[in-house]
């Protein structure tokens, strides 16, 4: 489902900042219906990597497929009709603040063109699939953390998309929280067949949630398999260090 082969990524210098090669010569492939985790230190490249997969950065060099459709490879107006199988969801959430909770979810939907009665069956689907059918005209500020993220993975899921793109989205929630957001996305997974590529920085989240995971350091991929053999028998430091810290 998700494909990279040979991406490497470099950021030009600019001012008195030197280059920065974010990305070395990854390939990657994560096969339909896969919960895949990716974790590393702060500045291993993982947002990066991660943004490559929806075209939000173009590699330097390499190839990026997301269901067999060459997505390095495409034009702007090319890339805007692909993303709507990509969602996306962030550890901020992004939501637009003067919206409802049903006018974000609403927007990709909008945008895409649907009638106003089609959005708003698919818009109460979604929302009622998250779990906040009664939170629909609440603002992003009436919502706790989790509500909001909710809000997040149901605009993500609005155009039905194959795939779901996580970078840290549990990291500003409380335990209990990420254990329900969590549950909603295996949900997501198990129920609606989507791909999930998944950063955190908890390896909780990786054990709970993940079939498989890729360890990033320095822009390359440096160890990777089944959760299960990962945090049994860590082949490198890195990756011990992180699961050494397992509560
Ligand atoms: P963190 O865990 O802190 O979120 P990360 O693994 O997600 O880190 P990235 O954000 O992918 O790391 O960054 C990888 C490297 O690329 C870093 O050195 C970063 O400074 C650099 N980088 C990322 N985006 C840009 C950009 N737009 N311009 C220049 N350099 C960038
Ligand atoms: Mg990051």
């Amino acid at each position: 489902m998700i494909r990279l082969d040979a991406v490497s990524k470099h950021f030009a210098p600019r001012g008195s900042e030197a280059a920065v090669t974010a990305l070395k010569d990854v390939s990657l492939a994560i096969p339909r219906g896969e919960i895949y985790g990716i974790i590393g230190p702060s500045g291993a490249g993982k947002s990066t990597l991660i943004r490559t997969v929806n075209g939000l950065e173009r590699p330097s060099s390499g190839v990026v497929r997301v269901d067999g459709v060459v997505i390095s490879g495409l034009d702007e107006a090319a890339l805007r009709a692909e993303r709507r199988k990509i969602g996306m969801i962030f550890q901020h959430f992004n939501l637009l603040s003067s919206r409802t909770a049903f006018a974000n979810v609403a927007l990709p939907l909008e945008l895409a063109g649907l009638s106003r009665q089609a959005v708003r069956a698919k818009v109460m689907g979604l929302l009622d699939l998250v779990g906040l059918a009664d939170k629909a005209e609440r603002y992003p500020v009436e919502l706790s953390g989790g509500q909001k993220q909710r809000v997040g993975i149901a605009r993500a899921l609005a155009t039905d998309p194959k795939v779901l793109l996580s970078d840290e989205a549990t990291s500003a929630l409380d335990p209990e929280t990420t254990r329900s957001i969590l549950a909603l996305l295996a949900q997501v997974n198990r129920d609606l067949g989507v791909t999930i590529m998944l950063i955190t920085h908890e390896m909780a989240v990786i054990r709970e949630v993940c079939h498989r995971v890729g360890v990033i350091e320095d822009g390359a991929i440096i160890e990777e398999g089944t959760v299960r053999d990962v945090f049994a028998r860590p082949r490198t430091a890195t990756a011990r260090s992180f699961i050494g810290s397992l509560p």
